[in-house]
């Protein structure tokens, strides 16, 4: 029950901030962090680009397995044009 450790609690730092999400560069106070995707810091514009299209490929791959089910995408896109048409 000592009031350090109340201060201490408050002193939380985020530790998914402390290194660069793609090369693992610790990322200090002075270096600039890029941010990516709200919560994925990076230690360049290089770093984040390089993940931007590590998840972009990603995507795509995900895209083309869930082509599977592609009698969804089409009832949607039918009922896009149509409301596109009545506009
Ligand atoms: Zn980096």
């Amino acid at each position: 029950m000592r009031p350090a450790s109340l201060s201490y609690a408050g002193f939380e730092e985020p530790h998914f901030l402390e290194a660069c999400h793609l090369c693992s560069k610790s990322l200090g106070h002075n270096s600039d962090i890029f941010m990516y995707r709200g919560n994925t810091p990076f230690c360049s514009q290089e770093c984040r680009q390089e993940q931007i299209g590590i998840d972009e490929a990603r995507e795509r791959r995900c895209r083309r397995v869930s082509k599977k089910s592609t009698s969804e995408i089409k009832k949607s896109s039918t009922i896009q044009s149509e409301t596109l048409v009545v506009a």
